[in-house]
């Protein structure tokens, strides 16, 4: 193994830790990066949309090369009852432009492409090697990392931790408490391929373009969760995820509600035919701004979903652990072009590049809504996708009853479940949760 001090290690080879070890390697640093999968993205879970910008901020011309599946031109949201959806849909012409600005990716593809843009700029890239241990000084500073490969200790000036969700490598530094099951969603996905044209003719799509459908309501029983389905080029990949304390509470297990997901009347035809080849489970950590762990110490700095950066309200991940990559690694770059040491007070510079940025403002904004969803659940994922239902039903429905009739009584089932006081409440709660 290496014996060389580097002047940054970065740990984990996702969105988070390439972004980092990009950003430093592009800059003349020596890096290292240790990823344990057998390589970069063959452990890694994503639905998966791809949010240009924030690539962009790193590989202005990504989209040359880049794997990238569909670019997305429609966004389907659906509040979901066992037998009925009601939809609202966005879709534009305005999202067919030349630098599209959100697209699907398959992960294992496209964190081989990113590291191997890592590794051209610099860095020293080595995979399956676990780091198993952060090496601290007699005074508490991070200085290196132990693996699972023989040899001794790295050193570096500073450790990235991009380890992902788990964290396990925080937390049992004492840099960050373990993850709530309140605050992480298990979720799990599948990929089913179709021919190209069947997902177009389904979808309604033409070339490259892509679709995005989000559904809410009873398939997650009462829990806080969805489930997803989203437009590659010769697959799809449908999904569901819940909040690990809602699954250790009611008992269902994830398997079990992405199988009454694809038998939804709804989803069943678009996937009628496919051939099923991949099944993944992965962690999304969702407690959202209030969860967030001290971000760095001395010679550490904490990025991605292994800092809970993840806006659980938008279904945003990525594009915060690239971010918060980026900002820590330009951070980390200007102290170390200062020749100023990678203390706890210096490394505060990536703290205050990412306040002013849109991550930990996003976090704030929505600082309360994953207590309230997850206090709520059964509300939101149960009483209203089913009034919501009726009353759609009532107003469709022409069998003679006359139209006042048929509102009075939709606003009566809305009261008789809530009460006037309960739907003030819930209505008040959500517009306070989501300034
Ligand atoms: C089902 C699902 C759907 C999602 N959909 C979307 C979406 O559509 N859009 C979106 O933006 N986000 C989505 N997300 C969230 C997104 O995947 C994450 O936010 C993002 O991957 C976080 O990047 P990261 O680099 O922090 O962590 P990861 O991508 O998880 O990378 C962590 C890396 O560290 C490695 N590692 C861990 N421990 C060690 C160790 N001890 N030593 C060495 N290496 C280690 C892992 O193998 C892994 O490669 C989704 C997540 C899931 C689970």
């Amino acid at each position: 193994m290496i014996e060389e001090k580097f002047d940054a290690i970065v740990i984990g080879a996702g969105m988070a830790g390439n972004a980092a070890a990009y950003t430093m390697a592009s800059r003349g640093l020596d890096v290292l990066q240790l990823e344990r999968g057998e390589y970069p993205g063959s452990k890694n879970v994503q639905g998966a949309i791809l949010y240009a910008d924030m690539l962009e901020a790193l590989i202005p011309n990504f989209r040359e090369e880049a794997p990238l599946e569909r670019h997305l031109i429609e966004q389907r949201f659906w509040m979901v009852t066992d037998r009925s959806h009601t939809g609202m849909h966005y879709r534009s012409d305005d999202f067919n432009e030349e630098k599209a600005n959100r697209y699907t990716i398959i992960r294992s593809q496209f964190d081989r492409w990113f590291s191997r843009e890592v590794q051209a700029k610099g860095a020293i890239v080595i995979s399956e090697t676990t780091v198993t241990e952060l090496v601290s000084d007699a005074y508490g500073k991070v200085i290196g990392v132990r693996t699972d490969r023989r040899g001794g200790t790295i050193f570096a000036d500073v450790v990235v931790i991009a380890e992902g969700v788990n964290g396990l490598l925080g937390s049992r530094a004492g840099l960050r408490p373990a993850p709530k099951p309140e605050h992480v969603a298990l979720a799990v996905k599948e990929m089913h391929f179709l021919p190209r044209e069947t997902i177009e003719a389904r979808f309604n799509l033409h070339g490259d373009e892509g679709v995005v459908i989000e559904a809410a309501g009873t398939i997650s029983k009462g829990m806080t969760g969805m489930g997803f389905i989203y437009t590659n080029k010769e697959s799809v990949s449908v999904g569901m995820g819940c909040l690990v304390a809602d699954f250790a509470e009611t008992g269902e297990t994830p398997y079990g509600l992405l199988e009454t997901f694809k038998a939804h009347p709804s989803v069943a035809p678009l996937l009628e035919g496919s051939e099923v080849k991949e099944y993944a489970a992965h962690l999304i950590p969702e407690g959202g701004y209030n969860t967030i762990p001290q971000l760095f110490g001395d010679g550490w700095v904490v990025v991605g979903d292994a800092a809970q950066l993840n806006n659980a309200i938008h279904r945003e991940g990525s594009n915060l652990a690239m971010t918060s990559g980026r900002l820590a690694g330009e951070a980390i770059f200007q102290v170390k072009s200062r020749r100023d040491p990678m203390t706890k007070q210096n490394l505060a510079l990536y703290k205050k590049f990412l306040d002013a940025s849109f991550v930990m403002k996003d976090l704030k904004k929505y600082k309360d809504m994953p207590k309230l969803l997850h206090t709520q659940s059964h509300n939101f994922f149960l009483t209203y996708p089913t009034l919501v239902a009726k009353a759609m039903d009532n107003f469709l429905r022409v069998d003679g009853a006359p139209k006042l009739d048929k509102e009075k009584a939709s606003i009566r089932a809305f009261v008789k479940e809530r009460t006037l006081r309960g739907l003030f409440g819930d209505a008040l709660r959500l517009a306070r949760a989501w300034r």
